[in-house]
């Protein structure tokens, strides 16, 4: 199926699943789904074909949890980090999945504009002697006490550090994601006329070894992962959502600016001037970076409310070639 205007990848943040204030019910689940998709039947309206990809910084946490009280009251042996992130992507993908689908039903443009909406289990590709696997950085799930993290630390080879906030928590790392495994099948169901929902979390970080793929204890970051994404299917534009309207020069200050459109360059050297923190607007800002190093035309990053305003133009931070 062809359409008129390319391919868009579209990342959604955690606020597609949990704006601020919720519980994080199942309710609040599809009530916020249902409102971030929106942007993807619009999309389909206007011609365009989508991927979308999101991130799982807060049920990564959640299923951590969940093992932590299993293992403390049922002794139920806990999943490794790959399988939680698995977990996530059928968790997510599905309520996406049936999101879209029902929407796409309602306004009609199911089959005849979209054959399908499909969630692809994504496995993400790291070096195995990426540096990070030497400072996991990424902290993940609950806070416990000293005694409790020396125990378990012992108990399942993880790692802890303090949280500046108290306790210990365990941390990971973050690796830089090369590519998804899966990109070829993502690429044709995009092509022919699929919703594909993949990469979700930045992926199943997996590294090959004598031809074998093995997952491993670490997390990626999604907007880096997008950005792969994007890149490797010549997308025309990589959208990034999130819950503010734009990147800002001196973030939190009295003379916070709002960046409209920059070049990559210019991008790159507010980020290496500090301007954007690391793990949450830093890595967005270096995803739009490498897109358009990479080829790519257009790297948005807008709020999920202003999604169809930053596409004309009318609101977020563009980031473009030069
Ligand atoms: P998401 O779930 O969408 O990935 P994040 O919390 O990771 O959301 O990133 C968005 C957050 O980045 C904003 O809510 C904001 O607090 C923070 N942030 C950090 N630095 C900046 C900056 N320079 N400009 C705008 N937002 C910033
Ligand atoms: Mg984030």
């Amino acid at each position: 199926m062809m359409s008129a205007r390319g391919l868009i990848v579209v990342a959604f943040g955690g606020n597609a699943f949990q704006s601020k204030g919720d519980k994080g019910t199942v309710e609040d689940y599809w009530r916020n789904a249902y409102i971030a998709t929106e942007i993807i039947v619009k999309l389909v309206e206007e011609g365009y074909r989508v991927v979308v990809t999101h991130g799982n910084g807060p049920q990564v946490g959640i299923i951590a949890e969940w093992m932590a009280l299993g293992l403390k009251e049922k002794n139920i042996p806990p999943m490794s980090l790959d399988i939680a992130g698995a977990m996530t992507q059928g968790w997510l993908g599905y309520i996406l999945q049936q999101a879209i689908y029902n929407k796409l039903r309602e306004r009609g443009l199911f089959p005849s504009r979209v054959r399908g909406v499909v969630t692809i289990v994504t496995q993400t590709l790291v070096r195995g002697d990426d540096p990070a696997f030497r400072d996991p950085t990424k902290y993940i799930g609950p806070w416990y006490s000293k005694e409790e993290a020396e125990k378990l630390a012992r108990e399942f080879n993880w790692s802890f550090k303090p949280d500046p906030r108290g306790g210990y928590r365990r941390v990971v790392p973050s690796p830089d994601p090369i590519m998804q495994v899966e990109i070829n099948a993502i690429r044709e169901l995009a092509e022919e006329g699929y919703i594909v929902i993949c990469g979700g979390g930045g992926g199943i970080p997996v590294v090959e070894e004598n031809g074998k793929l093995r997952g491993v204890e670490a997390v990626i970051d999604k907007d880096l992962d997008a950005e792969r994404l994007a890149t490797a299917l010549r997308a025309d534009t990589l959208l990034i959502l999130t819950d503010i309207d734009y990147a800002y020069l001196n973030y939190g200050s009295e003379n916070a600016k709002k960046l409209t459109v920059v070049t990559a360059t210019e991008a790159l050297k507010h980020y290496e001037e500090g301007h954007f923190k690391p793990g949450s607007m830093g890595p967005k800002v270096l995803a739009g970076i490498r897109f358009v190093q990479n080829g790519g035309k257009l790297a948005i990053i807008a709020h999920l409310s202003k999604a169809l305003e930053a596409l004309r133009g009318e609101s977020g931070t563009r980031i473009v070639p030069g």
